[in-house]
């Protein structure tokens, strides 16, 4: 993290205001990146957290670190397209803290290749991870936040949910696709007290793009700096990228959010790079 950041969230700690005291909040890849961010939001805000991620020794690191106890945060090994794990995974949360208020789907990957030369393979793991994986995580947590007649869902999707990108096939479909499935989620849910929304961040400095950089600079004949400025940064009002707090505040905003009157929307946080 670098010192503005970190005086920033020292700055967001300081005003931490208990908006998620006692609410159970399951988070998937959240052993990196943007995920963590949001686990440590959370549990800072007073939720206790599951950290729900392929990487099982990282996930269990990241709960260590917020709570040792394992009383308010809790590690999960779970691979998001495997309906058992999710299944499995989330009876273990709802077990551990007794209930689930807000489920983020969040878990994802990017894999950057022209469409004529993409690999079914790697196009089906990339849709499965983020369609699948938001699919059966959301289909577990509906049957009990129904239960409890309330509940937030929120998506990761992405300015690609919005946008298309050259080399990004896949990512680009899955990502739109995840705001028809909060739309959904939002009608079937209204009923029992369960919104959803989706978050649309611009490029974060997570290792998902740092893995980027230089592939699409391979790809795309540039420098990696040009990737940065002339393909990532671009469009932006500010050249700047999004960080994991902003996104992490999106996501607060929308968790601690108390009425249907902000449903089946998504939220883009992107430094101006995409303007509804
Ligand atoms: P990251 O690589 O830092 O973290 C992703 C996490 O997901 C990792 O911990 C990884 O182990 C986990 N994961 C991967 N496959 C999984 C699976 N099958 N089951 C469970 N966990 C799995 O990436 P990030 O940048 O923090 O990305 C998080 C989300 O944010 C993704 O959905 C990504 O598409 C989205 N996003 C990222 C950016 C960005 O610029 N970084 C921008 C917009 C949206």
């Amino acid at each position: 993290m670098n010192s503005q950041n970190e005086t920033s969230s020292n700055k967001r700690a300081e005003c931490a205001g208990g908006r998620l005291l006692d609410k159970v909040a399951v988070i998937t890849g959240a052993a990196s990146g943007i995920g963590k961010e949001i686990a440590l939001t959370f549990a800072r805000e007073g939720a206790r957290v599951v950290i729900a991620d392929l990487d099982q020794s990282a996930a269990q690191q990241t709960a260590s670190a917020i709570d040792p106890t394992g009383k308010r945060a809790l590690g999960v090994g779970m691979d998001v397209t495997n309906e058992e794990q999710v299944e499995s995974g989330m009876a273990r949360a709802i077990e551990a803290f007794g209930r689930l208020d807000v489920l983020v789907s969040n878990a994802g990957v990017q894999i950057v290749a022209p469409l004529v030369e993409f690999e079914f393979e790697k196009w089906r793991k990339l849709l499965s991870i983020h369609l699948d994986g938001a699919f059966l995580t959301t289909r577990t947590a509906l049957r009990q936040m129904y239960r409890q007649k309330s509940g937030s869902i929120i998506y990761m999707g992405s300015v690609h949910a919005k946008e298309a990108s050259p080399l990004k096939a896949p990512y680009v479909t899955a990502k739109h696709g995840l705001i028809g499935l909060a739309k959904v989620v939002a009608k079937e849910g209204a009923a029992h007290g369960v919104r959803a929304n989706v978050i649309c961040p611009g490029f974060v400095r997570t290792p998902l793009v740092e893995k980027q950089i230089p592939e699409q600079a391979r790809e795309l004949g540039i420098s990696e700096a040009d990737v940065v400025k002339t393909v990532m940064l671009k469009e932006t009002v500010d050249g700047e990228f999004t960080t994991v707090q902003d996104v992490a505040e999106a996501a607060l905003f929308l968790a601690a959010f108390p009425s249907n009157a902000l449903t089946g929307q998504s939220m883009v946080v992107s430094h101006g790079w995409f303007m509804q």
